[in-house]
């Protein structure tokens, strides 16, 4: 395969970026500096697990598919170093939004070695994210682009370019160990969008997510909410692939909507936190 020349990753740095999530007040009680030391644990352990994916060699058939995009390559492209391996998650990792998306475009992420950079799906979501407040930049083109994002990480079911965009089963089944890493070790995770059914199923298979017993499964549905028992909520989308913007089934409005809809969700907790917080004599000093 082309081996990528550029060894700089999309991980972004836990140590930067964390003003967005509220943050416990400074005149702490020891349990608050137990749940910090907790939190800076669980984002160290996430950060190394994000390292280790990218050497990640676990589907055949995808392997041997990233290999060859990345050494064939396309016209447009074919002056450029291609990644051609796992592509991490990129965000926030003290995130309270999760983005689950499907698998890299092979000449998106798997070009680029960022989820949703390069392609025409990353141009909807970022601009969306941006318009947000959860992204620095509406433009994601490359790793050295400088966007960041703020209070929001993005992940996928696979990590690796599939052929035609399509994961077998037992591809999906090979990389949910690192969706389930990142939903148990993301700090402060409380609102979910899914980008399309595979990720609203892969997130509702989580036992933590289920619904109780005797409560069907919510069907996926664009702009569908759903409280979690855990107190998380899942908002559904329909994903920004060029087979759902180009035929008109998702227009920028009604993907915009989910994240405006995201960001009152995290609004509102960040209210809650405030007044709980209030009601805290420790926190009322001074
Ligand atoms: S899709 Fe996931 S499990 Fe399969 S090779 Fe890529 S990183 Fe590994």
């Amino acid at each position: 395969m082309n081996a990528p020349t550029n060894r700089q990753t999309s991980i972004q740095d836990p140590r930067k970026r964390t003003d967005s999530a509220p943050s416990p007040d400074p005149t702490q009680s020891a349990s608050t500096v137990e749940l910090q030391a907790r939190e800076e644990a669980s984002i160290s352990a996430l950060h190394d697990m994000l390292e280790t994916m990218t050497h990640c060699r676990k589907c055949p058939r995808l392997v041997a598919w990233r290999d060859t995009v990345a050494e064939v390559k396309v016209k447009r492209f074919a002056s450029e170093p291609y990644w051609g391996r796992p592509v991490p998650s990129f965000g926030d990792l003290r995130a309270r939004l999760l983005v689950l998306g499907l698998a890299p475009a092979a000449h998106g992420g798997n070009r680029t070695g960022r989820v949703f950079t390069g392609d025409r799906s990353g141009d909807w979501l970022y601009r969306a994210l941006h318009k947000a407040g959860f992204a620095s930049q509406s433009e994601s083109v490359s790793l050295s682009d400088g966007l960041y994002l703020k209070d929001c990480y993005i992940t996928a079911v696979a990590h690796c370019a599939p052929p035609e965009n399509k994961l077998l089963p037992s591809e999906v089944a090979h990389c949910h160990p690192y969706l389930q890493q990142e939903f148990e070790q993301l700090p402060r995770l409380k609102v979910m969008i899914a980008l399309g059914k595979i990720a609203w199923d892969a997130i509702l298979r989580e036992p933590q997510f289920a619904m109780p017993k005797g409560t069907p499964k919510p069907k996926f549905g664009h702009g569908l909410v759903v409280d979690l028992p855990a107190g998380h909520t899942l908002i559904g989308s329909y994903h920004p692939s060029q087979q759902n913007t180009f035929t008109g089934k998702l227009t920028e409005p009604m993907f915009d909507a989910v994240f405006t809809l995201a960001r009152k969700v995290l609004a509102a907790e960040t209210q809650t936190f405030r007044s709980d917080s209030h009601t805290t004599p420790e926190t009322e000093c001074c």
